[in-house]
């Protein structure tokens, strides 16, 4: 997640059509997804095509930017071989459902309520 997140921040604040519009990109705190805010309002159809080919980036590289210990807190804990194994994957999975409607939508779950009867959010 942590090479992920280097390698397609690195992408994603230098392609030269989407640079300016991304305000944030970054991993969840569960670590099983990204967040991505961009300035606008788009539909997520409108940012399949920017998201594969932010997965697909991740193969070209051949070390992670960014992971020195003057760039990072954490520069340990980067695995090259991972990120491009899973950016595999989901790049595969984009491809293979890109005439999927689901894909496009986030899952829907009831919220928690806590004993205290606090609604659960994780973001
Ligand atoms: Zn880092």
């Amino acid at each position: 997640m942590h090479s992920l997140e280097h390698i397609i921040a690195t992408y994603l604040r230098n392609d030269k059509k989407w640079k300016d519009e991304v305000i944030y990109w970054g991993p969840m705190g569960c670590l099983t997804g990204f967040y991505l805010i961009l300035k606008g309002n788009r539909k997520p159809q409108e940012i399949y095509q920017l998201i594969l080919d932010s997965f697909l980036e991740v193969e070209k590289y051949n070390e992670v930017p960014g992971a020195t210990e003057v760039n990072c807190g954490n520069y340990l804990l980067h695995n090259l071989g991972m990120a491009k194994w899973y950016a595999k994957e989901f790049s595969d999975y984009l491809k293979n459902n890109k005439d999927n409607p689901l894909i496009f939508e986030y899952p829907k779950t009831k919220r928690l309520v806590t004993d205290d009867g606090n609604n659960f959010y994780d973001s």
